[in-house]
């Protein structure tokens, strides 16, 4: 019998249980029926989420190396077990730049900050089959394979901030998100 996965809370660093976003999340050994279930998880809290482009395991307190992201609210979603950047060779070095653009996570609500980027990076991970993919991606993908690994190693937008404090007391008007930006 399958049961189709529901959405499930994502977390924010506040504890009890926010801890988990400021880990190194551990590698994923086989893609399993339990690491499909996860996934499966992960696409519908996604999937619910119409202001999301991606989520990573760990913003879910599983602290494993999965990020599923898609291009806008309306594509299709990827996933990426494992993922990792790839040295880019020598004919793709004039597309890596540095960018700089507003980002939000849905571990932070109600923040957005000034975050800069490359602007094209070389992926590599296994899709849900298990299957090993490699691929480029470039501007706003670019930023969210950036942002989704970033996660998979305890780092959020507060640490990448260009503007860090000035930036943050900006937008930490409201009560829930100093209080956010205080755990992160
Ligand atoms: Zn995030």
């Amino acid at each position: 019998m399958t049961t189709k996965p529901n959405p499930v809370p994502i977390l924010t660093p506040l504890p009890p249980d926010g801890a988990v976003l400021r880990r190194r999340a551990v590698a994923v050994r086989h893609v399993d029926a339990y690491v499909k279930q996860i996934i499966g998880q992960m696409k519908a809290t996604l999937r619910a989420r119409d202001d999301g482009v991606g989520l990573a395991a760990p913003q879910i307190g599983i602290p494993l190396r999965i990020i599923v992201y898609r291009e806008n609210p309306r594509a299709a979603i990827k996933t990426l077990v494992n993922p990792e950047f790839l040295p880019v060779r020598v004919r793709h070095e004039s597309k890596v730049a540095e960018e700089t653009a507003e980002e939000q996570c849905l571990s932070l609500p109600g923040l957005s900050l000034e975050i800069p980027r490359k602007t094209f990076v070389w992926v590599q991970g296994r899709n849900e089959d298990g299957r090993l993919e490699q691929y480029p991606a470039s501007g706003f993908v670019a930023r969210i394979l950036q942002h989704g690994v970033d996660h998979l190693e305890g780092v959020l937008l507060t640490d990448r901030s260009l503007h860090g404090d000035e930036a943050a007391s900006r937008v930490a008007q409201q009560a829930p998100v100093r209080e956010l930006m205080e755990a992160a």
